[in-house]
C-alpha cells in the first residue's frame, strides 16, 4: 500500500479524535489501510423480494416492496411508538419503530412506494417489522449494491454511530478516495497464470460486491494473498538455511542392502518406504537435512530411524537418537539393539542414572568413534557428550523438545552440522504442519502396517460403571495390563487429583486381588519411573494415571485403555492416550467415560473417536473444532494473525499458494526478477507494518 494507507484514521472524514480512539480499541484499526482489512463478515442478499403473502414466521432477513398507506404514533413518553400501514396486491404489514420516533415520522412519504428490509415477526395473522431499514423508491432507481456488507462493531462503536452501517459508509468513504491508490502485490504473469483478480478489484469487491461470483473471486485473491506472503516468508527461511549449511554427503547403500535382504523383519509399508526414501535423497544431497516425520502411532517409525542411521553409519558417521524420558529412551534401545547387533554396528544408552564408570567408557567410545550410535534422553545434551563425527540426529517425539534444543544438537558437530530427523506422533493436518514447520521439511507416514486389529472405541455413561469394570475383570483374567486415565488440568488441579485418588480407591476395593499402580504428576521423578517400570514389567496389572503417561510408551501386553470424564479432554490428546494400546496381536479396547449431558462439541469429539482411528482424520476435525489457535506451538507462528484465509476451510487455496511460492523461488531464489518487484515491496512492508505493531502494542 502506498503512503496515503498509513495515514491515522483519525483524518478520514467522518472519523475525527474520538471515534478514531475508539476504533483503535475496539477493532484494532488504527491506519486507512487497517479499515481496509476490516473485512466484512457476512453479506446480506438484496438481489431477492417476498411478497407480503409469502412472509412467515422462520424467515430471517427479507426484502419487500409495498406502499406506506398511512402512519400514526400511538402511546405517550416512553411507550410512544410509531406505526406505519405497508401493503401490496398479497396483503398489508405493519412497520414499527420504539425508538427516534420523531426523527422517522418527520421523513415517511404518506403514499409513497418503499422497500422495506428487516427481520418480519408474526403477531396473530399480521406480519410487522421492527426497525425496518427502509428505502423511497423513485422514478429513477438508483444503482443498488445487490449484497450488503455486515462489519463486525461493539456496543461501545455503535454508540458512537459505528454500527455495521457506519463503518460500510467510512469505508465507502476511504475507497472513494483511495481505489486508486492501491498498489498490486502479486505479479503480473502469477495474476494470469492463477486467474485472480487484482488487488484493487479484489479489496473493491470484498467490500461492496457487485454480485456473488465477484465476490467469490476477491475472497480468493485475498486469501491466496495471504497464504503465498505467510508461505514465501517461511520458504525463504528454509532456503536461506539450505543455502548457509552444507551437510555431509551420505550416499552409501552397501549396510542398507544387506539389512533389507537378510535382516528386515517384515515388508515396509509403502509409506514407509516413501519416506525413507525421502530421507536418503536428503542424506546424500550435500545439504543439511531438516525433517520432519509426523506418523500415528504405531506407524513404524522406528524402522524409518534405523534405515537412516544406517545409511549415516555407512558413510563413517555417528548417529544419536533422544527420546523425552527414561523410559522412552530405554524402549527405543530395546527396540534397537537387535537390529544394531545383527549389523554389527556398536550401540550404547545413555541416561540421567547411566552410572559414572559407564558413562566414561561410552564418552571415550563416542571421541574415538567406535560408537556408532548413541541412544538417550536429554543427557546427550551435555558439553561432555562429544563424537567423532555426529552426522545424525535423531530426535523422537518432538513436542517435548524446543528450538533451542534442537540447536544444541546442532553444535556436537564443530565441522558439518549434522542431519537432523525429527520424528513425532501428534498427527497435525499437513497444511498445518507446512506452516508451523514451515522451516523443516515434512514426511508424513500416513498407513498402518497391515494386520493390525484397529482399537475399538466405545462411549460408555458412568452409569454403565459396573459393566465396565466387568470387562476389565474379564480382560487381567486373560492375562491382560489396563490403563485408567483422569483428566489434570492445572485450574482445577486440587479437585482433578481428588477424582483421581477417589478412582483409584474405588478400584481398589473393586479389585483387592490385583496389584494396581497409582502415577500422577505430582510424584517424584524416581517414583513415577519406578511405578511405570512396574507396569511395563507386568507386575502391576491396572494403572491408574492422569495424562502423564501419554508420551509414547509400549506396553503390547496393556489392552484396554478407561479414560473417565472423557468430555473434558482435546480430540489429539484422546488419540495420544488411545495410542498407548492397540500395539500388541491382540484386540485392545478404549473406553470413554462420560456423565450424561455433554455439550455439542464434546459430543462431536466423542463421536470421532468412536468413528475413526485415523489421526490425521482426528487432527482434520480437532482443528475445524477448535480453530488454529489453541492447537500448540500456533500461538507464534503468525497463523493466528490470517485476516481472511482459515487454515481449515481454505486448504487447498494454502496447497496452490505454497507450490506457487515455491516455484517462483526456484526460479528467482532472490527476487531480484523485474515482474517480482511487487512482491519485494509487499515484503517490506510488512516488515515495517510489523515493526510498528509492536511499538504499539
Ligand atoms: P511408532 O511409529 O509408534 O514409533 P514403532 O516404530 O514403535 O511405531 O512400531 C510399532 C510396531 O510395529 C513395532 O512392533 C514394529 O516392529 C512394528 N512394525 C513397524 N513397521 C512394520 C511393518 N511394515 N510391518 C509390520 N510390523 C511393523
Ligand atoms: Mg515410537
Amino acid at each position: 500500500m502506498s503512503a496515503f494507507f498509513e495515514t491515522n484514521i483519525e483524518f478520514l472524514k467522518g472519523v475525527g479524535p474520538q471515534r478514531a480512539e475508539l476504533l483503535n480499541k475496539e477493532l484494532q484499526i488504527f491506519s486507512f489501510g487497517d479499515l481496509l482489512e476490516h473485512f466484512p463478515f457476512r453479506y446480506e442478499d438484496r438481489t431477492s423480494f417476498l411478497t407480503i403473502g409469502q412472509l412467515h414466521a422462520d424467515l430471517d432477513q427479507v426484502q419487500v416492496i409495498g406502499r406506506l398507506t398511512a402512519f400514526e404514533l400511538i402511546g405517550e413518553g416512553k411507550k410512544r411508538r410509531l406505526t406505519a400501514y405497508f401493503s401490496d396486491q398479497t396483503g398489508d404489514m405493519e412497520l414499527t419503530w420504539f425508538k427516534g420516533v420523531q426523527w422517522v415520522a418527520k421523513r415517511l412519504v404518506k403514499g409513497a412506494l418503499y422497500i422495506a428490509f428487516g427481520k418480519p415477526s408474526q403477531f396473530g395473522r399480521k406480519f410487522s417489522i421492527a426497525h425496518p431499514e427502509l428505502e423511497l423508491i423513485t422514478e429513477q432507481p438508483r444503482e443498488r449494491p445487490h449484497l450488503q456488507p455486515v462489519y463486525s462493531t461493539t456496543e461501545k462503536l455503535k454508540s458512537r454511530f459505528l454500527d455495521s452501517k457506519g463503518i460500510s459508509k467510512l469505508v465507502e468513504t476511504l475507497l472513494e478516495q483511495g481505489l486508486t491508490k492501491i498498489t498490486e502485490t502479486l505479479p503480473a504473469p502469477l495474476l494470469q497464470n492463477q486467474r485472480l483478480l487484482s488487488k484493487s478489484e479484489a479489496v473493491k469487491n470484498i467490500h461492496f460486491p457487485s454480485d456473488p461470483k465477484v465476490l467469490e473471486r476477491a475472497r480468493y485473491r485475498l486469501k491466496f494473498e495471504e497464504f503465498f506472503f505467510l508461505q514465501l516468508r517461511l520458504l525463504k527461511l528454509k532456503l536461506a538455511r539450505t543455502e548457509k549449511y552444507r551437510g555431509q554427503v551420505m550416499g552409501q547403500t552397501g549396510l542398507l542392502t544387506t539389512f533389507y535382504r537378510n535382516h528386515l523383519p517384515f515388508d515396509l509399508t509403502n509409506a514407509q518406504k516413501n519416506v525413507s526414501r525421502e530421507i536418503f535423497n536428503d542424506l546424500k544431497s550435500g545439504k543439511q537435512m531438516n525433517r520432519l516425520v509426523q506418523g500415528d502411532v504405531g506407524s513404524g517409525k522406528t524402522i524409518v530411524a534405523f534405515i537412516s542411521i544406517l545409511i549415516a553409519v555407512d558413510s563413517g558417521a555417528q548417529a544419536c537418537l533422544m527420546a523425552p524420558t527414561e523410559i522412552l529412551a530405554n524402549q527405543h534401545y530395546e527396540g534397537l539393539q537387535p537390529y544394531a547387533r545383527q549389523m554389527g554396528l556398536e550401540i550404547a544408552l545413555l541416561t540421567g542414572s547411566t552410572k559414572r564408570s559407564a558413562r566414561d567408557v561410552i564418552h571415550s567410545a563416542l571421541l574415538e568413534g567406535r560408537l556408532s550410535l548413541l541412544i538417550g534422553t536429554h543427557a546427550l545434551l551435555e558439553e561432555v557428550v562429544q563424537f567423532k563425527n555426529l552426522g545424525l540426529a535423531i530426535i523422537d517425539e518432538q513436542h517435548r523438545f524446543g528450538v533451542a534444543q534442537r540447536a544444541k544438537l546442532w553444535g556436537k558437530n564443530h565441522d558439518v552440522y549434522p542431519h537432523v530427523l525429527v520424528m513425532t506422533a501428534t498427527p497435525i493436518p499437513r497444511t498445518l504442519a507446512m506452516t508451523l514447520y514451515g522451516d523443516l521439511d515434512i514426511s508424513v507416514i500416513d498407513e498402518l502396517p497391515s494386520g493390525r486389529k484397529p482399537i475399538q472405541t466405545i462411549h460408555r455413561y458412568d452409569k454403565d460403571r459396573l459393566r465396565v469394570f466387568g470387562f476389565i475383570r474379564k480382560q487381567v483374567d486373560t492375562g491382560r495390563q489396563v490403563y485408567i486415565v483422569y483428566p489434570l488440568i492445572e485450574e482445577s488441579e486440587k479437585s482433578d487429583l481428588k477424582s483421581l485418588m477417589d478412582g483409584y480407591e474405588s478400584v481398589c476395593r473393586a479389585f483387592p486381588d490385583y496389584p494396581i499402580g497409582i502415577l500422577h504428576g505430582n510424584m517424584k521423578a524416581a517414583d513415577k519411573e519406578y511405578e511405570m517400570a512396574r507396569f511395563v514389567k507386568g507386575e502391576t496389572k491396572i494403572m491408574v494415571a492422569t495424562t502423564v503417561i501419554e508420551v509414547g510408551v509400549n506396553v503390547p501386553n496393556a489392552t484396554v485403555m478407561i479414560i473417565e470424564n472423557a468430555e473434558r479432554f482435546g480430540l489429539s490428546q484422546l488419540h495420544q492416550l488411545r495410542g498407548r494400546v492397540g500395539r500388541g496381536s491382540s484386540q485392545s479396547y478404549c473406553i470413554l467415560m462420560t456423565k450424561y449431558e455433554l455439550s455439542k462439541d464434546s459430543r462431536v469429539r466423542l463421536e470421532t473417536m468412536v468413528r475413526t482411528n485415523n489421526g490425521f482424520e482426528i487432527a482434520d476435525v480437532d482443528l475445524k473444532l477448535r480453530g488454529p489457535g489453541d492447537l500448540a506451538g500456533t500461538q507464534q507462528s503468525g497463523l493466528t494473525d490470517l485476516k481472511i484465509a482459515d487454515l481449515s476451510r481454505d486448504a487447498s487455496i494454502l496447497t496452490l499458494s505454497r507450490d506457487v511460492a515455491r516455484e517462483l523461488l526456484d526460479r528467482d531464489p532472490h527476487l531480484t526478477a523485474p515482474e517480482n518487484r511487487p512482491i519485494l515491496e509487499q515484503i517490506n512492508r510488512q516488515k515495517k507494518n510489523a515493526v510498528n505493531w509492536s511499538r504499539i502494542s
